[in-house]
């Protein structure tokens, strides 16, 4: 079996202690605390969403890949 990574949905936090992972429980408009380069606006959190809080700040996904606090790497350990 090949390492498909395409189709490997699966997330890992690089420093659990100081990162930790949600699911958004209600519909009260909030919003991701950093925005892409580039963009005008902050990210809003769905309901549902799964979003990473630190130090009191929510992040959504795609902003904590950026900053590389969760990476699709499961073998991240290895390589630090
Ligand atoms: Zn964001």
């Amino acid at each position: 079996m090949t390492d498909d990574v395409d189709n490997d949905h699966r997330l890992y936090v690089l420093l659990p202690d100081s990162w930790t992972a949600h699911a958004k429980q209600n519909s009260t408009k909030e919003y991701c605390y950093r925005k892409s380069e580039g963009e005008e606006h902050f990210h809003l959190l769905m309901k549902g969403e799964i979003y990473l809080m630190h130090q009191g700040e929510k992040y959504c996904l795609n902003c904590a890949l950026q900053q590389e606090a969760v990476t699709r790497n499961r073998m991240h350990w290895q390589h630090s």
